[in-house]
Formats: C-alpha cells, structure tokens, sequence
C-alpha cells in the first residue's frame, strides 16, 4: 500500500456545466504526485491542490522530451459506484513504455493504488449525465535540470483528472479519415508502441493537413513502405471484411496496444467473429472496397470508444464505407463496451474494477 500523504486545497473550484465539458478543458481540485531520485526510488506520494508546476527551464523533458503518459476513465455506475476499466492493462502498459525510454519501473500495485486514491478524493468530480466520465491522465516526466543528452536520474509522477462530456453527444457520427502517404507516425525500432508525446508531436503535420482539406484523422501507414496500415488519427484500426474482422497486428512495434483494442478482439472472438491479426495492406483494403466486401472499418480508443469510419480518401480515390453509417459490427462493440464500462453489464472477469 501507498502511504500518501492528503494536502487539500482551500479553495473548491465551480464544477462546470455538464452539457459543455468536452474533452480534457476542465481538471478537479487536486491531483496526485510521487518522485522519483536515484537514491530513494519513488517516493513522497502525495495528493495537493490542483496547482501550477514550478521547475526550472533546464528540466529535461523540456529539451529531450524524455517521459510518457496514460489515458483511462472513470465510469460512474447505476448504483453509483465508481468503476474502472481495466487498470491493471495500463499499469502493464506504462511500464512497457517506461522500458522503452529509460524511466524506472513503477509498481503496477502503486500504479493502481494512486489512481484509485485520486479518483476516491475528487469523486464529486465524476458527472453524473449519461456518457459522461472522468477522464484520468497519468505521466511521467524526466525533471534534471541538466542539458546533458542523457537519461534523468529523477523523475516526477502526476496523475490529474478531467471530467469529460459524452464523446457521441448527437449520435455516432462516421468519421471521414485521410490516407497519409508523406508524413510518418512510427516505425520500426522506433517508440510507436509506447504512449510517449513525441508520437503525437511529429503526428501533429499529418493531423493539420488533413483537417485542412475537411478530414477528421489520418490513416497511418507504415514508415518504411507507406503500404501497411498502422492506426488511424490515435486510435487503432479494426476492418470487417467478407464478415471476418482484421486489425494490424502488433510485431513491428509501430503501433499503440490499446486497452479497446484488446477488449474489441476478446469480444468479437467470444461473438464467434474470426480476428485475424496481421499486417494489413492499404492496397488489399482498397481492393475489398473495390470488390464490395469491405463492410466496415473504425478506430478504437478511450476517448471515443468506437469511432466508426464513414469515408477514406486515398489520393483522390473517395471510398464510402457501409453507406457513411454506422455499421452492424461497431454499433455491437460501442454498445456492449459502453455498457460494461458504465456498470450496465457484466464484462469479462476482472474488467470492471470498483473505486471503494
Ligand atoms: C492511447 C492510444 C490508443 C488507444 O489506446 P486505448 O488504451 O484503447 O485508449 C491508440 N493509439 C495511440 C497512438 C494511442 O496513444
């Protein structure tokens, strides 16, 4: 157990309308600390007033960008407990990124008990309006003030809290996503598989143009050939061809595990749909579509949980997934995920983990 040390603020802030929060604008009254140096390892866990950092322009993340970060939510049920969706796969997943850029291991127990210590003490924070949520954001960031190219030797780690509105507040609209041929997310050997911000800073390009030209995301191809599908915008990407259902599978290391990812492909197996997953070329895509068999494509992640996929421009050739609608396949996972993060279902064994 996390002995925590509980500093509360002064002064409450006005919780905001709920039928305006969208997404990532609004942060609660307090948030998690820990530090992390070389001869305590992490220590002087802590909840404080939501406040200002104060470090020095010579912190490394600045300059090096060394540090990562988390993304899950908070799920107010019918009964009113608070519930969480799998924490124990972000715990996991945290610390396959920290492997990856040099930031020491944080317990999975210590993980999960700061959540669940923050979320308990801002709990009136969780609105209450259907789809509604608290969206968590852990991270970790390298605080030397040294410009040495080097790896930190300390370490802060922060969790803060959004309350964030319902994703889908008018219905589930199919998104219209870009083919990316020029620009690159990841590549092999490189940091894709970890949820680190300098995959989204380089990303960043590829998002401006295609928005530009009235496009929601972009589809990510791979960085060596620009022939096989990563992920689309920052979710993963699922196909329904011929009624089996593909997603690119995770060996090259350029694509993000994510928790709805994997929730997605135990559902559709227990559903009896056949997931295959594999590398996936944007030509063998375009030729289904040809072909009449590409029944559905959509993105998966926290935020929006199924983001159907309604049109995907490859160069100028306009493909129009399942009419621009929703199709059967991804209706069936939004409702049945929502349903069990929401506390409306019961999920898989150890899914649904309770705040008390
Ligand atoms: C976080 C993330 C995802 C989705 O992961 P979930 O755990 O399902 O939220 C997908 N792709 C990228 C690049 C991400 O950063």
């Amino acid at each position: 157990m996390l002995n925590i040390k509980v500093t509360p603020t002064q002064n409450k802030k006005e919780k905001p309308d709920q039928t305006k929060l969208g997404f990532g604008r609004y942060f609660t009254d307090h948030m998690f600390l820990m530090d992390y140096n070389e001869g305590q390892g992490w220590h002087d866990a802590r909840i404080v007033p939501f406040e200002n950092l104060s470090l020095s322009p010579a912190t490394m993340v600045f300059h090096y960008a060394q540090e990562m970060f988390e993304g899950m939510k908070a799920y107010l049920s019918p009964e009113g407990k608070i519930l969480l969706f799998r924490p124990d796969m972000n715990a996991k997943r945290l610390n396959r990124t920290n492997q990856r850029m040099i930031i020491p291991e944080l317990p999975q127990e210590d993980f999960i008990d700061a959540v669940k210590a923050i979320v308990k003490y801002d709990a009136d924070w969780i609105p209450t309006k259907p789809g509604t949520s608290l969206y968590i954001r852990p991270f970790i960031i390298a605080t030397d003030p040294f410009l040495g190219v080097h790896p930190s030797e300390s370490y802060l780690f922060a969790i803060i809290l959004s309350p964030v509105g319902a994703y889908y507040a008018s219905g589930i609209n199919p998104v219209r996503i870009f083919v990316e041929k020029h620009y690159t997310r990841a590549v092999r050997g490189g940091t894709g598989y970890a949820k680190v911000g300098g995959n989204y800073a380089c990303s960043l390009i590829g998002q401006q143009k295609a928005e530009e030209m009235g496009y929601a995301q972009v589809l990510w191809l791979d960085g060596i050939e620009h022939k096989y599908i990563d992920e689309v915008g920052a979710m993963n990407v699922f196909f329904v061809v011929d009624g089996d259902v593909l997603t690119p599978s995770l060996d090259e290391g350029s694509i993000l595990p994510g928790v709805t990812r994997d929730s997605c492909i135990h559902l559709l197996k227990s559903w009896g749909y056949k997931v295959t997953e594999r590398k996936i070329s944007l030509e063998e895509i375009v030729r289904a579509n040809d072909e009449g068999r590409l029944d559905e494509a959509f993105g998966t992640g926290t935020a929006a949980v199924i983001s159907p996929i309604g049109e995907l421009n490859d160069d100028g050739n306009k493909m129009i997934l399942n009419g621009g609608k929703i199709g059967p396949v991804s209706q069936k996972l939004y409702d049945s995920l929502t349903a069990i993060q929401w506390g409306k279902a019961e999920g898989p064994e150890g899914w649904s983990v309770v705040v008390e």
